[in-house]
């Protein structure tokens, strides 16, 4: 069981109810739970669509679309049955949120997709778990039982005329079903490989209907968003970023852990203030400020606000919250192979550029470190990557590409110390391989 940290700057919107036994959805009720479903059964459609939009609530799976402006985009009509799906396929290195969030507040998600249902004007949600949470399953199943027991989920929901049903369900343990259209094929019991988009899902999605697909702890957002009212919401983030989110902190750091802080919170301050610097008094040498796939930054780079704008402008990604902080001893080029393996080993293989580049990558990048690379190796790891870029048939190609390109491009020196046969000077220093037995 993780140990929840704290910091007083922190603002709990989301996190509130975490370690307040709400599980129980008679604690949940206590504190103040299913009150914001409850008003969007009254109030209807048009209510919860303008509040979101004026929260300026944005995707938390690292898209960062705002999600008011996708909810109204399913159309009103339709002869198929529309779908609210949650993604909660956290898959992300360096992400650990959603998990914290189905731990500890299960009825949360099961609010958010009742009004995100009312938004839209479903009458089926599906929460979607990654494989390796199937021990999560079991508090998501109660919690949802429990939400049927009371008349929250079934036939005329709060004692209104609306149906709204939920199945909760679980992947076999695949990174690539965070991508939505895969993630509509493995819950339709296909593999889980993407779509060709168009049409999107919000016209085309789940079993043919139109479908909304929001990350869990967007889902469990809305409710908060609903209760507090969407200007006051948007109020404690920065301009265009609505909000909190959930920072996970993770790394060579003093004070690991998942913190709920404003959108546009200072990194730097993030990682010496929250986190508590680096661990050991060790000095920095690069940070990967949202999950595995946005590119590092360096020490100088990191004076900037947490929001999908800020981020972007230098010159990297939000994405999922996933702060990976890396101390003087990590090798570069070890992390990049590292990071490669995974994409390797994720891809799903549809595509060429995709399932080849990162092979090639792998390869390159395996002998490189052995202290067998070439000079040219250098550009050429650079130049392969490149090339995947925005030719793929989904983001993980480009999730493969993008931190490759940032590792030899601000590391170069350190990639042409590895030539000629030399050791990796920092191979003793960095964490080994697990050995399985
Ligand atoms: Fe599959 Fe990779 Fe192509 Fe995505 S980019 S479809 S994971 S091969």
């Amino acid at each position: 069981m993780p140990t929840l940290v704290s910091h007083p700057e922190e603002v709990k919107i989301v996190s509130s109810r975490f370690g307040k036994g709400a599980t129980d959805i008679e604690r949940y009720l206590e504190l103040d739970g299913y009150q914001a479903a409850r008003t969007a059964v009254e109030k209807g459609a048009d209510w919860i669509i303008t509040e979101m939009k004026a929260s300026g609530l944005r995707g938390r799976g690292g898209a960062g679309f705002p999600t008011g402006m996708k909810w109204s985009f399913v159309p009103k009509q339709s002869e198929k049955p529309k779908y609210v799906l949650v993604n909660g396929d956290e898959s992300e290195p360096g992400t650990c949120k959603d998990h914290l969030i189905f731990l500890h507040d299960p009825h949360t998600v099961i609010e958010g997709t009742i009004i995100a249902g009312l938004a839209i004007g479903a009458k089926m949600g599906f929460i979607y778990l990654r494989g390796e949470y199937r021990y999560l399953l079991t508090i998501m199943e109660k919690a949802i039982a429990d939400a049927y027991a009371k008349g929250f989920l079934g036939k005329g929901i709060f004692g209104s005329q609306v149906n709204f049903d939920i199945v909760s369900h679980t992947g076999a343990g695949a990174y690539e079903v965070g991508e939505e259209s895969a993630l509509m094929e493995s819950l339709e019991g296909k593999r889980g490989i993407p779509r060709i988009k168009p049409p999107f899902p919000a016209v085309v999605g789940l079993y043919g209907g139109p479908t909304v697909i929001n990350n869990a702890e967007t889902i469990a957002t809305v409710p908060h968003v609903l209760r507090m009212g969407g200007e006051a919401y948007a109020k404690i983030g920065s301009e265009r970023n609505g909000g909190t989110r959930l920072f996970c902190l993770s790394g060579h750091i003093e004070r690991p852990g998942v913190y709920e802080l404003p959108m546009g919170y200072n990194l730097k301050k993030m990682i010496y203030e929250i986190g508590g610097g680096i661990r050991g008094g060790r000095q920095l040498k690069a940070v990967v400020p949202g999950g595995s796939s946005t590119p590092v930054l360096l020490p100088n780079e990191i004076d900037i606000g947490m929001d999908f704008d800020q981020v972007g402008k230098a010159g990297s990604m939000l994405g999922s919250g996933g702060v990976v902080v890396l101390d003087e001893t990590v090798c570069m080029v070890e992390f990049a192979l590292r990071t490669i393996k995974f994409y390797q080993h994720e891809s799903c293989g549809w595509c060429i550029p995709c399932r080849e580049g990162t092979d090639w990558l792998k390869k390159t990048l395996t002998r490189f470190h052995a202290g067998a690379g070439v000079a040219k190796d250098i550009d050429n790891i650079r130049y392969l990557a490149e090339n995947m870029l925005g030719r793929t048939f989904c983001p993980l190609g480009d999730a493969a590409a993008m931190p490759t390109i940032a590792f030899v491009k601000k590391f170069r020196q350190e990639f042409e110390d590895h030539l000629n046969g030399k050791p990796c000077a920092y191979a003793k220093q960095t964490i080994q391989e697990p050995v399985l037995v």
